[in-house]
């Protein structure tokens, strides 16, 4: 039983990359454990959804370019690939900023706080931040 809910992942996980739902439950245990409230508000979607934000990206800033700022067409998304994950509330993805790289979990972009992705090995510094998705 104790098992079991040591090895539970965290809800929003489906869909994901392993490593990523693995490192994520970790991470938010522990936020948890010290009082922080974290959870996954969008983790893996899929083509279908990520091209409707598509589309509804493109209807509100007007141009490819400007939309490609704040979503990307599925076939780049690392949200359909199971290898992003956006989590809130502030605070949390605040803690998760701070702490995520003792388990490889890094901010990526500095106009999305919310938006973390496992890009470094548990322990090491998060590499610098792109400043949009448009310019990775
Ligand atoms: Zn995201």
């Amino acid at each position: 039983m104790e098992l079991r809910e040591q090895t539970q992942s965290a809800a929003g996980t489906e869909g994901l990359d392993p490593s990523l739902a693995v490192a994520y439950t970790v991470a938010e245990r522990q936020a948890h454990a010290e009082g922080v409230p974290l959870s996954i508000t969008s983790g893996h979607r899929t083509y279908e959804q990520q091209q409707w934000l598509w589309n509804d990206g493109l209807a509100t800033y007007g141009s490819p370019e400007e939309a490609r700022r704040w979503v990307l067409p599925p076939e780049e998304s690392t949200h359909v690939s199971g290898h992003a994950i956006d989590v809130g509330p502030q605070v949390g993805a605040q803690w998760l900023e701070n702490n995520g790289y003792r388990w490889g979990l890094c901010r990526t972009f500095d106009n999305e706080w919310w938006h973390f992705e496992l890009v470094t090995a548990p322990g090491a510094p998060c590499p610098p931040r792109a400043p949009d998705a448009s310019l990775r």
